[in-house]
């Protein structure tokens, strides 16, 4: 680029002194080829007339004798050929030839020029000398009469010869010229290109992306003020596509930490953009690729579609089924454009775990209504028969009355569960900052328990840690975790079988541990146990006086205390419950134990 620039510039440059330098030249040769024929040509007319005075007497006279001698000598001396003729054109003195030897020269134009008007010039070719020559001849009179012509004239040789050398002495002057000019034109082209190479190479950059090249031009003038322009411009670039960098790296940080999912399609069905969770909702790979449209749910394309064909927004609720579980999704499309680009933008938010507690919720309702229902209708129904007279039926009074009190004992456990449940999962619930000693706890609900494990003939095996084993918790729901368990084992286990409770450290956890001898729980029910209401047989543990709310409650508590709960159960062998709490104290070793029975 810089080396065309260059050349092209020169070039023109040499061409232009090439050209005048050969004008001139040309011109000089011609004026100074001009001025030597002119001074010739007057030394020769100044000659002529000169010899005229000289020659009239000769001439006159018919003295040729005489004048062959005079013409002799100034043609020896002035380096001229001088004739003498008669005005009928008969040489009779010539200093170069002999007159008998010479035509008639009556017919020479500067002789018949001369004898009419007293001078007479021709450049012609001479058959005498074989040369071209300049003639000047001047008429000769005497007393009103022509008596001869005497004419001078020089071989056009000699000004030819000078005027070569003239020659050769401009074009000598003119080549130095040349060169000198040549030289200096190189040093100004490369002077005058060097800059705008200079900033060429820096806009080639900044073509490239390279935001950091600059010109290095120290000039105040056109050039100087373009490169400084032109540095500016890099600057304001480099500043702005850093702005712009900044800002996608925002948009793309706000977009990826949404949870809403945004996919943006273009009208042939491509991603052109994605969040990763709008990646993840539709299972798509990143990078901008072509959508598997057999693959998309069937509510998306509608909502694709509507966007597509109307151009406004459209909604959908979107149900799947992947790998036997439920995904809801809400999907909002909306048009988008954005200078040549066009298309819809989804906007994905997964609504599965809403519609999920929206069905828990319903559900709890028509539950809790239908448990507390069960034990009104019976107090309806036994008040209203002892209110119909059964009140002084000595026989049913008294059973009916022990009925009705059974059931409000059981209508004042299941208000009393819902409102434990109620205030674990209220957002107010905070468990203690103390720690709580859950050996000390175990041992409380163990000797509360005494008559009912009696009265089954159960054996208890107790196993506890030697020292306190402190749990960052609240009292109150540690021995509700206890008890639930421990009354379950009890319950669901037949008479002379054995409990099991144990209480260990395990690294940073406390682990408690309720096992039972029992009737066991059926493998499909397993995961169901600690749904609230969830009983395995109704029947039963509404006889054994249970609320279906027990475990739920210890699940509840032990998520809360950031714990774990697992359960272990075969049927007609019997199940182990093991509840997982972070310890509150530093690790210790447990070896010893107690067993109680
Ligand atoms: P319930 O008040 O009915 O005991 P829970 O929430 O405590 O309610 O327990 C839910 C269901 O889990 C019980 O109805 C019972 O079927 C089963 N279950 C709980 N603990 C045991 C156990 N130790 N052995 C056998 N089944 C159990």
């Amino acid at each position: 680029m810089r080396l065309r620039f260059l050349w092209r510039l020169y070039i023109t440059y040499v061409s232009l002194v090439l050209l005048t330098a050969a004008a001139i030249g040309v011109l000089t040769e011609r004026q100074f080829r001009e001025e030597i024929n002119t001074r010739i040509e007057h030394q020769l007319v100044r000659e002529s007339a000169a010899l005229v005075p000289a020659s009239r007497p000769l001439l006159a006279n018919a003295d040729f004798a005489a004048a062959r001698e005079v013409v002799t000598e100034v043609g020896e001396l002035t380096e001229t050929r001088v004739t003498l003729l008669l005005p009928d054109g008969l040489v009779v003195a010539d200093s170069s030839e002999r007159p008998e030897n010479m035509e008639n020269h009556g017919e020479r134009p500067e002789i018949v020029a001369a004898l009419q008007h007293g001078r007479g010039v021709a450049r012609r070719f001479s058959e005498t000398t074989q040369t071209d020559r300049l003639y000047v001849a001047s008429r000769v009179s005497a007393n009103g009469t022509v008596v001869g012509v005497v004419r001078t004239s020089v071989t056009l040789a000699d000004i030819d010869a000078q005027s070569a050398a003239m020659r050769k002495r401009v074009a000598q002057g003119a080549g130095l010229g040349i060169l000198f000019a040549l030289g200096i034109g190189l040093f100004v082209a490369r002077r005058v290109t060097a800059p705008i190479a200079q900033m060429s190479a820096v806009s080639d950059s900044l073509r490239q992306g390279d935001y950091t090249a600059r010109t290095q031009l120290d000039r105040t003038d056109e050039i100087g003020v373009l490169g400084e322009n032109l540095n500016q411009l890099g600057t304001d670039l480099s500043k702005r596509l850093s702005g712009l960098g900044r800002q996608q790296a925002q948009l793309r940080a706000f977009l990826g930490a949404m949870q809403e999912g945004v996919v943006a399609i273009d009208p042939r069905d491509r991603v052109v953009f994605s969040n990763a969770m709008g990646r993840r909702l539709l299972h798509l790979d990143p990078g901008e690729h072509e959508l598997d449209m057999t693959q998309m749910p069937g509510g998306l394309l509608e909502v694709l579609a509507e966007v597509r064909a109307m151009g406004t927004r459209a909604h959908s609720e979107i149900v799947q089924r992947i790998d036997d579980e439920e995904l809801v999704l809400d999907a909002r499309g909306a048009p988008f454009t954005a200078d040549d680009d066009s298309g819809v933008v989804l906007v994905l938010y997964d609504i599965t775990n809403m519609r999920r507690l929206e069905r828990v919720r319903t559900d709890f309702v028509a539950n809790v209504s239908h448990e507390l229902k069960t034990p009104l209708t019976s107090i309806q129904g036994y008040v209203e028969t002892l209110l119909d007279g059964a009140i002084h039926d000595d026989e049913y009074n008294t059973r009916f009355l022990e009925k009705t009190h059974a059931q409000v004992r059981r209508l004042t456990l299941l208000v009393s569960d819902l409102l434990s449940l109620a205030r674990i999962e209220s957002t107010s619930f905070r468990t203690e900052s103390a720690p709580v000693d859950l050996r000390e706890i175990i041992t409380e609900s163990v000797t509360y328990r005494h008559d009912p494990l009696q009265a089954k003939q159960l054996k208890l095996d107790l196993n506890l840690p030697d020292r306190p084993l402190l749990i960052d918790g609240e009292s109150e729901g540690l021995r509700q975790i206890v008890d639930n368990l421990l009354d379950n084992a009890i319950s669901y286990t037949p008479n002379a079988g054995s409990v099991r409770v144990e209480l260990r450290s395990e690294g940073y956890d406390g682990i408690l541990r309720v096992g039972d001898t029992g009737i066991g729980i059926p493998d499909d029910a397993l995961n169901r146990i600690f749904e609230r209401f969830y009983r395995v047989d109704r029947g039963r543990s509404r006889e054994l006086g249970g609320t279906g709310l027990g475990l739920s409650i210890v699940r509840n508590i032990v998520h809360r205390m950031q714990g774990t709960v697992a359960v272990q159960s075969e049927l007609g062998i019997g199940t182990t419950f093991t509840v997982t709490l972070p310890r509150a104290d530093e690790p210790i070793v447990i070896s010893e134990s107690e067993t109680h029975s």
